[in-house]
């Protein structure tokens, strides 16, 4: 299982505020986090802590009903519980453990809640502000320990518009060299590392992408422990931070997912406050708002993946959001080559979170979007 040394290659230069290794985001956690609380959520398959902070109080007491019979009710607060005003969010990085910019974003966000600034020293009064007015913020930096422990790298090399050392890192190679590519290492959960060059890191030890889990059957404890944490916290809002952004019009983009119709309009507010976040702060294709942030024109929606399953279990809205790499390049709509650099990508991260939570602010919790009794009050 040993990594082709061509592509463990590290970046000539890593910037201070890129974090993303298991130990060094570990330390970085245990020497940082003093409002919020520091908490192992969980051991990966391959015995690695899963670490997780926690700002903000918890909901308080327990809803009478489970969440599908609160749907069934009409009246999403049965299932909330007594605390179902507050507002509650979940940002998780590292699912596909070679998708380090969510990693970096999450780990300045923590720099941002501790220290009032990231880990360039920049503040960020906005984003501070936003999250001083939820109730609990939960952050998991790297949720697929085990596929980042493969992976001796902090940071990749900047190689053009050559994504192919960057998808090897990803989804692997075959024993003949050939990388297994996207999507077809999605035909093999879990996958057999023994058929592999190398597995890539997308899968944790188990050989399973924790993005496409057995979730009705027997999930990895990785994905078990978050169904088990959606419930108890009950977020209204899931990030789900990834890097794979479109090859052309290589911006950040958030992906539609399946989810249940009620939460429908609230993924296109979200997704309009975040495009509109993000063209604003010249981190879009075009300057023009009513284009990039138009919901109408987000990608079709993708089909029953992690969001959708964590969506279903605990009514959160639940997305995917997909970064343009450090690693490479893509086009934009001119078909021009555009390159992130690594303070752009960080940028990208910020503001997802200060838009989304600004979200979460100004148009209320799970129970206003999908009404039900106390919510109409
Ligand atoms: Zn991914």
């Amino acid at each position: 299982m040993a990594i082709r040394a061509e592509y463990a290659r590290e970046a000539d230069a890593v910037p201070e505020f890129w974090l993303t290794g298991n130990e060094e985001v570990e330390h970085f956690l245990k020497r940082t986090v003093a409002k919020g609380q520091l908490a192992i959520l969980a051991e990966s398959a391959g015995g690695r802590p899963i670490w997780a902070v926690f700002y903000g109080t918890p909901r308080q007491g327990q809803g009478t009903t489970t969440y599908s019979g609160s749907l069934g009710l009409g009246d999403v607060a049965a299932y909330l519980g007594p605390d179902w005003r507050k507002k509650v969010m979940l940002i998780m990085g590292g699912v596909h453990a070679s998708e380090f910019e969510g990693i970096v974003g999450i780990v300045n966000l923590i720099a941002v809640l501790e220290q009032g600034a990231d880990l360039r020293g920049r503040p960020w009064p906005k984003l501070t502000q936003m999250a001083a007015q939820v109730d609990r913020l939960i952050l998991i930096p790297i949720v697929n320990v085990d596929g980042r422990a493969r992976l001796p790298l902090r940071m990749e090399p900047y190689r053009g518009t050559d994504n192919l050392p960057h998808q090897y890192l990803t989804s692997g190679a075959w024993l003949d060299g050939t990388n297994i590519g996207w999507p077809r290492c999605k035909e093999f959960i879990p996958l057999d590392f023994t058929r592999t060059e190398f597995p890539g890191s997308y899968s944790n030890d188990a050989g399973v992408n924790l993005q496409h889990d057995d979730f009705f059957g027997r999930p990895q404890p990785e994905t078990r422990a978050l169904l088990d944490l959606a419930v108890q916290e009950r977020p209204d809002i899931i990030l789900n931070m990834h890097t794979g952004a479109p090859r052309h019009n290589y911006y950040m983009r958030m992906l539609t997912p399946f989810l249940e119709e009620a939460l429908v309009p609230a993924q296109k507010g979200l997704y309009k406050y975040v495009h509109t976040g993000l063209t604003l702060a010249g981190l879009q294709g075009s300057s023009d708002p009513d284009l990039e942030a138009n919901p109408e024109r987000q990608p079709p929606q993708w089909p029953f993946n992690l969001d959708t399953a964590l969506s279903l279990h605990c009514g959160a809205l639940a997305v995917t959001i997909e970064s343009p790499s450090h690693s490479f390049s893509g086009t934009n709509q001119a078909g021009k080559v555009v390159r992130h650099t690594p303070d752009q990508l960080v940028d990208a991260q910020l503001i997802a979170y200060q838009e989304s939570l600004r979200y979460l602010v100004e148009q209320g919790g799970r129970s206003r979007w999908a009404p039900g009794k106390r919510a109409k009050i």
